[in-house]
């Protein structure tokens, strides 16, 4: 995985703005960007095309990006794909309870690209290596 164009992340994000700053950030960057809108769609997303990587929201309605990622992390058909948190609660403590929960990153909101950026290398990096 060479370049970003070929990664592919599926950005799970109830909120219109949120959702168009994030796929902005990383098309900007070069990422290819699919989108979900609720826990229940990212489960279907994550087993019909199967992104390199998924970027979650975990306030969602239908159903929350806790549940939908102990799916993700269940299936053998999606389990392999990294899952990164991306959260406004930033308090201590947060990422290792995110971890717990199946995550395999944490991306603190108000987003800042060079730490989205930096989540993302790691975990693909250590994901597709
Ligand atoms: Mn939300």
């Amino acid at each position: 995985m060479e370049t970003t164009e070929n990664v592919r992340i599926l950005v799970v994000e109830d909120n219109f703005m949120n959702k168009v700053l994030v796929k902005e950030l990383l098309q900007v960057h070069g990422y290819g960007v699919l989108e979900a809108s609720n826990g229940k769609e990212a489960v279907d997303m994550a087993e019909s095309h199967h992104p390199d990587i998924i970027l979650m929201d975990i306030n969602l309605p239908e159903m929350d990006g806790m549940e939908s990622t102990h799916i993700i992390k269940s299936r053998e058909s999606t389990k392999d794909i990294p899952v990164l948190a991306l959260t406004a609660s930033a308090m201590k403590g947060d990422e290792e309870k995110f971890l717990k929960e199946g995550f395999d990153g944490y991306v603190p909101k108000p987003i800042q690209l060079t730490v989205l950026v930096g989540e993302l290398e790691r975990c693909l990096k250590k994901a597709y290596s």
